[in-house]
């Protein structure tokens, strides 16, 4: 055809994404040799920019995905916590999934055991008829070998990527290829382990349900499967009031029941007393972030047996909230006796690991203990006293703390901390650290991240988690964090001096320093005192940014506006939603050590951290790994394009002396 139009030279070009060649650029011309060479390269400039083009947007359609899977499962979240009626349930799941996951039709089946068939009872986006329209399971029929059959089955969900051309085509079937969906996946329901129903999702875009929102909508099926296990009991009721039902413990509401009796019995007996102690799982949260929800209730379920099996048989156990469970023990014991039962039942729920897959968890507890004599005290008094203790146990790092004089002597000693912080900022004693970032991709020296010090004539350097939640505390935070930014510009122009080439620097800013109204200005004057461009960046933890995200983003555009780079510190572990993510005025997100640390032996780890690096690219954010402490991490990030890395692996934070002889020594320096 081109020769009869005429045409005589030729050419041709591939377009890749992601190094597979998805299309071509063909060009034909009149003259004949109009391709020359630097035609041909304006033409792979070319190509190259419509496959970048392609990959970012198949990027951003992934995050819209997974945005409107998100909305999905918060939604029947919130309607688990508020329905507890089957049917009412099941019809709100599929309406929530029409509506806010704009899944086309969304129906759930109940298995019947007896004929192993699945017989639809709630659907939304298709016509009232599929009700009658039960479905076998059985392998060895036609209309069991669909997703359904399989999922049911095998009690793993099933996709179809392509309805087009797959196997015997049923009622909702046919129904869903008339209307244009063309992809769809069956979600087992569990309860206690067998398969009792399944829920379907048909969407509109072929292959819709990759690996992302799969594992979105197994967490999505296992809450149901939750839900459904708990309506299952008969006793519905008068069991949740008193009890926990993940874990079959008692729960709080039984614990201050019993709690309250105790107190009226050693009323009469002065030699005895009753001891309430509140455990309090570290950081369960994390646990649950990085390896699912899933794997967070095994290990409660875990807990409450060693808790359980670890306290005298005659004291009650109970959980009393997410991640805090209670012990109550009465009778002739002295708090020594009672600090002895608390470290022995320590050691035999944390002596042996958590098995969680093929990896080892280890737990941290810290316990909050209140003693009650009986006379004149109340069940909601001691319980808050030891809540206070728990409190203080968990700030001081220590293991367990009484509630009383022994809690008096620790508050005495963080009043005490206080005041030689308030000299630590009068006599200089504050210091700062700087720990490098370096370019993944090339090894070469990008910046520092600045780390606040506090040089104690009596103890020496303490590392700022022993006291930067006091200066919070007090608000201390403000000018301290002041003064770190003053040192930091000082310590800047000082490497300048020195001949260094110009090095961003990232400070850390407490929450509570961005929310007062003036610290754009404090800090704009800082920077006014200092002069010279700013080269400094700040890093913000997520929680913070999304707790007041409007007047935020005003800030944050504000403090961009002055040159400053921001970052998301610890992402990962907070809430973001991915939709506000976008509308952030921030550069850059810092991936939390947690998953870093966790990346190469657990794969959920891994997920996230893949997810995020992409999640961010495609919003245009660079990527910074923290507590890089070993190459095969190192490795891994560089292989997934994470931007900067940071840790032990390329240096502990340094005194700034030191700073100069380290930039010397990097590469391409
Ligand atoms: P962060 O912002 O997450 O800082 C990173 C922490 O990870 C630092 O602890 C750093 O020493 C540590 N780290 C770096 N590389 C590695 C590694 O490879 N492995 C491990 N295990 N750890 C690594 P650091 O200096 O103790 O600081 C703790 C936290 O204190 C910081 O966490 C930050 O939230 C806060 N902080 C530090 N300086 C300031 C400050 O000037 N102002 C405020 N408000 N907070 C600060
Ligand atoms: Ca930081
Ligand atoms: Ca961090």
């Amino acid at each position: 055809a081109a020769r009869k139009a005429g045409l005589v030279s030729g050419g041709a070009v591939p377009i890749i994404v992601a190094g597979r060649t998805v299309g071509i650029i063909d060009l034909f011309s009149r003259a004949r040799s109009e391709l020359d060479a630097r035609m041909s390269e304006t033409l792979s400039t070319l190509a190259l920019q419509i496959g970048q083009f392609f990959e970012r947007v198949s990027q951003q359609q992934g995050i819209m995905r997974l945005t409107r899977v998100y909305a999905v499962l918060s939604g029947i979240n919130a309607a688990i916590v508020r329905i507890h009626d089957r049917p009412l349930l099941f019809r709100e799941a599929c309406r929530i999934a029409v509506k806010e996951g704009e899944f086309g039709i969304a129906w759930i089946g109940e298995l019947d055991p007896e004929t192993q068939e699945v017989v639809p009872v709630a659907w939304a986006g298709v016509d009232d008829e599929i009700g009658a329209d039960r479905l076998s399971i059985r392998a060895d029929v036609a209309a069991g070998q669909g997703a359904v059959g399989e999922a049911l089955r095998s009690g793993q969900p099933c996709v179809i990527d392509d309805l087009e051309g797959h196997g015997p085509v049923g009622l909702r079937r046919r129904e869903a290829l008339r209307r244009g969906y063309r992809s769809l996946i069956a979600l087992p329901l569990l309860v206690e382990g067998r398969v009792v129903g399944v829920m379907v999702l048909y969407a509109r875009e072929q292959g819709f349900f990759t690996a992302d929102e799969q594992n979105l909508l197994t967490e999505l099926a296992n809450d149901v499967s939750f839900a459904l296990e708990y309506i299952a009991k008969q006793d519905l009721l008068a069991y949740l009031a008193y009890h926990d039902v993940m874990t079959g413990l008692p729960n709080r509401a039984h614990l201050l029941d019993r709690l309250g009796s105790a107190l009226q019995r050693v009323r009469h007996h002065p030699r005895e007393r009753v001891a309430l102690v509140l455990w309090d799982v570290s950081r369960f949260r994390n646990i649950n972030e990085t390896f699912g929800r899933q794997v967070g209730d095994n290990v409660l379920r875990e807990l409450a047996r060693r808790f359980r099996s670890a306290w005298p048989e005659e004291g009650e156990v109970a959980r009393v909230s997410v991640d805090q469970f209670g012990a109550l023990i009465d009778g002739d014991y002295e708090p020594a006796d009672i600090a002895h039962l608390i470290e022995q039942a320590a050691a035999a729920v944390l002596g042996k690991p958590f098995a969680v897959g093929e990896h080892e968890l280890r737990i941290a507890l810290a316990a909050g203990i209140a003693v009650g004599h009986g006379a004149g005290e109340e069940a909601d008094t001691v319980f808050r006293n030891a809540e206070a203790a728990l409190r203080s146990a968990k700030r001081s790092g220590l293991g367990y703390l009484f509630y009383g004089p022994e809690m008096n002597a620790q508050i005495a000693e963080t009043l005490l901390l206080e005041n030689r912080l308030r000299r630590a900022l009068e006599c200089d004693e504050f210091v700062v650290y700087y720990q490098a970032k370096v370019c993944g991709r090339s090894g070469r020296l990008t910046g520092f991240e600045a780390l606040l010090r506090w040089r104690d004539p009596d103890n020496g350097l303490v590392p700022p988690a022993r006291f930067v939640p006091i200066l919070e505390e007090t608000g201390m935070i403000i000018p301290v964090g002041l003064e770190v930014v003053r040192k930091v510009l000082a310590d800047m122009a000082g490497w300048r001096a020195a001949g260094l080439p110009a090095l961003r620097v990232a400070v850390n800013v407490s929450p509570l320093q961005l929310q007062q109204k003036d610290f754009v200005a404090a800090l704009q004057r800082v920077i006014g005192e200092q002069g010279g461009e700013t080269l400094l960046d700040l890093e913000i933890t997520e929680s913070m940014i999304m707790s007041d995200l409007d007047s935020n983003i005003e800030r944050l555009t504000e403090l961009r506006g002055m040159g400053l780079e921001l970052a998301i510190d610890d992402f990962g572990t907070g809430y973001s939603s991915l939709a506000y993510l976008a509308k952030l005025p921030v550069g850059a997100l810092k991936i939390d050590r947690s998953f870093v640390a966790t990346m190469c032996s657990a794969p959920e780890s891994r997920t996230i951290v893949t997810t995020i690096i992409s999640l961010a690219h495609s919003l245009g954010l660079k990527v910074v790994a923290e507590g890089v402490e070993t190459e095969e991490q190192a490795e891994l990030l560089r292989l997934l394009e994470c931007d900067q890395l940071q840790g032990f692996l390329y240096s502990r934070p340094l005194p700034r002396e030191e700073v100069p002889a380290f930039v010397r020594a990097m590469p391409g320096y």
